[in-house]
């Protein structure tokens, strides 16, 4: 985590995405969709700006958009949040998962996650001096084992931060996994986290909310995103809901990072989170097709790709076409094909590296004819 000068790596995705700039190779690393979102959405932040809401926001966020919150939590999955007390815009997921982690751990509290893991949770464990411990996520179908996490779970746990649907590996948690997480949090009186931001982006089962499930709620905080729902994620408007007294130390924390950010996105996303049930089955649709060309097209270049639920990311093998080291093959990927991918080792602690050393993930939310042409490129690896 941190580099030879003490400070923290740069992230992997700065790097990959100045590489895919530098070389003008298509940019499969990164997750960003090359498209914007629906109109409605756009249009919404347009007129927010010509009717004035461009002061700081309410602490909260704007009433309107926690309302929208509560609402698309009610209408997905039957939750009931009150979106005066339970519900919190941030900064991007990212804060809500800075703030919630700086807020509810102290030094030495053991926060359990799974590995890989989205590379901005080992950061903020360490600057609250955190014990980050892993539950493994193994190729190919990257489920977790339910008596690894019996055995990492105990009395030091404070936080279980899950990330579901999983990023890098495309992984969807089972029932059955989310329900032990639970039931060892009562066990050991921790609490969970849950990122949610791909809630909407899974092919083919549905998205299952952990606090949904029974004696979940009061202690869960739940994180989710406009980025990728509405292909927004410059806009950086994201949000938490939980009980409120969860809620209350996390927005202590909050109020110092950035306050509040995004005043004339707030009510857009609120727009965008009020859509009719057809545009977010549409999206999973159209990202579904492009994960089967991607997957067709990396299979067919030699690569031994694991089936991706959801999320934007499919992870592929690169040790069939004869690369053992995927971070060296990604610094290389520009010049061979002239393509940008991110090496699993990037959301991997240092001794565990090696487990993941051949494995890339490329992002598929781009374009079905980008995605054909990186397919191309990549056929001639072999
Ligand atoms: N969590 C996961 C799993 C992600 O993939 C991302 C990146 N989009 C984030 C959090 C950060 O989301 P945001 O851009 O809303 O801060
Ligand atoms: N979440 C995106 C990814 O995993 C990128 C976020 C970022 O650039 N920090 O690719």
């Amino acid at each position: 985590l941190l580099g030879s000068n003490g400070q923290l790596r740069p992230t992997i995705f700065a790097e990959m995405s100045a590489l895919a700039t530098a070389t003008g190779a298509i940019n499969l690393g990164q997750g960003f969709p090359d498209e914007d979102g629906p109109i409605e959405v756009l249009d919404a932040a347009r007129r927010a700006i010509t009717d004035g809401f461009n002061q700081y926001p309410p602490g909260l966020g704007y009433p309107v958009l926690r309302e929208a919150i509560a609402a698309h939590q009610k209408r997905f999955y039957g939750m009931n949040p009150d979106p005066d007390r339970e519900v919190l815009v941030t900064a991007g997921a990212t804060e809500a998962l800075a703030a919630t982690i700086l807020a509810l751990v102290e030094e030495g509290d053991e926060v359990v996650t799974l590995e890989p893991f989205y590379d901005s949770y080992a950061a903020i464990i360490a600057l609250s001096r955190g014990v980050h411990r892993t539950v493994a996520l193994r190729a190919p179908d990257f489920q977790p084992d339910p008596d690894e996490l019996r055995q990492v779970v105990g009395d030091r746990t404070r936080l279980i931060l899950i990330n579901n649907p999983h990023n890098p590996t495309g992984a969807v948690l089972s029932r059955e996994f989310l329900e032990l997480v639970v039931e060892l949090a009562h066990r050991h009186d921790a609490i969970i986290v849950t990122d949610e931001v791909y809630e909407h982006l899974t092919f083919g089962t549905g998205h299952l909310p952990i606090a949904t499930l029974p004696g979940a709620w009061e202690r869960t905080v739940t994180i989710s995103s406009g980025g990728k729902t509405f292909n927004t994620t410059g806009w950086k408007i994201g949000w938490l809901t939980a009980p409120n007294r969860l809620l209350e130390p996390i927005l202590s924390v909050k109020q110092f990072l950035t306050y509040v950010n995004g005043a004339p996105f707030q009510p857009a996303i609120a727009v965008g989170l009020g859509l009719p049930d057809a545009f977010f089955t549409g999206i999973a649709a159209g990202l579904q097709r492009k994960r089967d060309v991607l997957s067709a097209g990396l299979t067919k270049a030699g690569f031994a790709v694991s089936r991706s639920s959801g999320s934007y990311f499919v992870v592929a093998d690169a040790a069939p076409l004869g690369f053992t080291d995927a971070a060296a093959l990604c610094r290389q990927l520009p010049e061979l094909a002239g393509v940008v991918a991110v090496p699993i080792s990037a959301f991997v602690s240092d001794e565990n590296k090696g487990e993941y050393a051949s494995l890339l993930r490329f992002a598929f939310c781009k374009h079905v004819d980008v995605l054909e042409r990186a397919s191309a490129q990549l056929a001639d690896l072999r």
